[in-house]
């Protein structure tokens, strides 16, 4: 049986897999798929503390791995489809396809998914054109138009990431004020290559076998609009990874688990870090600082049973 089961590997998730593992506890990180988690996609990871250059996300969660791996915490690469709280201080049951595993604690650190516009023809166009991680796909579009819906840190970061490549990038906003930082709004502004279309939405998906057009509605009463290109990236927040939960802990309205001070759930023994909870700011500083915190309770929590 482990000490300390956590899920997800994200910034969270390694970083509990850390302080678990340091604290002298067995500790075991599950992942479902590739670790990192949303922060292994940033391009350049720029207000990270230590960092003055900025670093790769990719490479920066590399490092976290090994740093995690190093202290004894296992990567172990099983999803978990569901999780069995333990009654009375027994210890709780993650099970998946691979089997069965105990726990003494638990912290959950599924992070969120990109939230998707909901357009008829999205699914369909996924991967033949419309994407969800500029970084990842960007340079498919070397010399193309693309577009970026969206309004936050992600939509904006987005634009100037495809700027390097693409030869235009449209910024379509539902409102006509960001919401992402100041910082990224100059310089959005500053970029030639980008066009704002603000006050605007994606209303409709046009193409046959590749995306080819969007239609965009106005918000303000506005004429519709027909844009022709090659790519939309879509940046409109992100939903927490947290549907096998419900019903085992409670969640708020938007489905991030509800925490306490101490990270703790409203099951003894769980407790949550970083995006999958109901946080006031998601950056990868805060997940990191929310993986010590948890994987901290946990270990006082079993020293105080022990
Ligand atoms: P976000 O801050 O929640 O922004 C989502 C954007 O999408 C908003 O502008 C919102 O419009 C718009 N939106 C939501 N639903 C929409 C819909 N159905 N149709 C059209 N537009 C829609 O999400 P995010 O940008 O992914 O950022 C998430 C978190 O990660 C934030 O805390 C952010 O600071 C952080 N982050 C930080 C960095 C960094 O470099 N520091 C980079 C990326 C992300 P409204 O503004 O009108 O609501």
């Amino acid at each position: 049986m482990l000490d300390l089961a956590i899920i997800g590997s994200g910034v969270a998730g390694l970083t509990a897999g850390i302080y678990g593992a340091r604290a002298g506890l067995s500790t075991a990180v599950f992942e479902q798929l590739t670790p990192g988690g949303q922060t292994a996609t940033i391009l350049k990871l720029e207000n990270y503390p230590g960092f003055p250059k900025g670093v790769e996300g990719v490479s920066f969660m590399m490092d976290l791995l090994e740093q995690a791996a190093s202290f004894g915490a296992e990567v172990r690469y099983e999803p978990v489809t569901r999780l069995v709280p333990g009654e009375a201080g027994q210890a709780h049951r993650l099970i998946g396809p691979q089997g069965e595993t105990e726990a003494r604690t638990v912290i959950l650190a599924t992070g969120a998914a990109p939230r998707k516009l909901g357009l008829p023809r999205e699914e369909a166009l996924t991967g033949h054109g419309v994407s969800y991680c500029a970084t990842c796909d960007g340079n498919l579009f070397r010399g193309r138009t693309v577009a970026v819906s969206g309004g936050g840190d992600t939509a904006l970061t987005d634009a100037l990431v495809l700027a390097n490549f693409a030869e235009k990038v449209y910024l379509i906003h539902r409102r006509d004020e960001f919401r992402g930082s100041p910082l990224l709004q100059k310089r959005v502004r500053e970029n030639e290559k980008i066009q704002l279309c603000l006050s605007r939405v994606v209303s409709e998906l046009r193409g046959e076998k590749r995306l080819e057009q969007l239609l965009l509605t106005s918000t303000k009463g506005e004429a519709d609009l027909e844009l022709d290109c090659e790519g939309l990236f879509v940046a409109v927040g992100v939903l927490p990874r947290t549907e096998f939960l419900r019903g085992v802990v409670d969640l708020d309205e938007a489905g991030r688990i509800r925490t306490g001070r101490d990270l703790s759930t409203s099951i003894p023994g769980i407790w949550a870090a970083g995006d999958c909870r109901d946080t006031l700011l998601r950056q990868v500083v805060t997940g990191a600082a929310d993986g010590a915190l948890a994987a901290t309770m946990a270990s006082e929590y079993l020293l105080a049973q022990a």
